[in-house]
């Protein structure tokens, strides 16, 4: 089998099992978009990934993201930065991302809006929210989540809030981790209740490989998958280059 009909089985038993969620949610599978990770894969797998159709990756790092841009430049691709991002890397951002899943600090939204009014673009954004409290994990605490998106709205006219985005804690507990799937929502739903002017907050990027069909049973409208897809990440030297 070559390596492109594994990436295509892999893509279609994903899209299986996310129909499959779906079905048990009583939701439409067109309501769960599928976020390939392509962090610490190489250009030739994003490439086979995009001649299956594919065209939105998500990557964690601005370095890895300015490399793979410049060698696909050929390519329609919409990169979607994930990861903890510096605010030194924001200029970056502001030119090569298509979207920003990982806004949690006011100085980081007030570095991109400068970037992206230089730039004449705007930049759809979802906040992340820490759930859990696994010391590892970046996001804004939730308590602080209205007060953050009234000033982005009110601030940052060049930043888009378009929902929000959360890991959950890394458990083999399903009930903790649904709990925090849950409390997204809850959180999503309460600030779309707000109707804070130039926000709309409907997206929810939450579930990974390990745990997307909790997080499309409780609301998810976008997972983001790497290893299930990819395969096993290496983050060896070379690779995180
Ligand atoms: C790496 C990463 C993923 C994908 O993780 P997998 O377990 O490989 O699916 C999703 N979200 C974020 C924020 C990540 O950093």
């Amino acid at each position: 089998m070559s390596v492109s009909d594994t990436l295509a089985s892999r893509l279609a038993d994903l899209q299986s099992r996310i129909a499959a969620a779906c079905r048990r949610a009583g939701r439409d599978p067109a309501e769960v978009a599928l976020l390939p990770v392509s962090k610490t894969f190489g250009t030739d797998r994003i490439r086979e990934a995009a001649a299956l159709g594919l065209r939105r990756f998500g990557e964690s790092r601005m370095q890895e993201v300015r490399d793979k841009a410049g060698a696909l430049a050929d390519l329609p691709i919409d990169w979607v930065v994930i990861g903890h991002l510096q605010t030194n890397k924001a200029k970056d951002a502001a030119r090569l991302a298509a979207e920003v899943q990982s806004l949690d600090r006011l100085d980081l939204a007030q570095a991109l809006d400068r970037r992206l009014q230089q730039e004449g673009r705007t930049l759809d954004v979802l906040v992340q929210v820490k759930t859990s409290p696994e010391p590892s994990k970046f996001g804004l605490d939730p308590a602080e989540l209205p007060g953050f998106v009234r000033a982005v709205a009110r601030d940052h006219p060049a930043l888009r809030v378009r929902g929000l985005m959360t890991l959950a804690v890394n458990s083999a507990d399903a009930q903790a981790v649904r709990a925090c799937f849950r409390a997204l929502r809850t959180w999503r739903d309460r600030l779309r209740d707000e109707a804070v002017q130039g926000v709309e907050m409907s997206r929810l990027s939450m579930g990974m490989s390990g745990d997307f069909e909790l997080a499309i049973e409780e609301g998810s409208t976008e997972v983001r998958i790497g290893s299930a897809l990819f395969g096993a990440r290496d983050y060896g030297p070379a690779a995180a280059t």
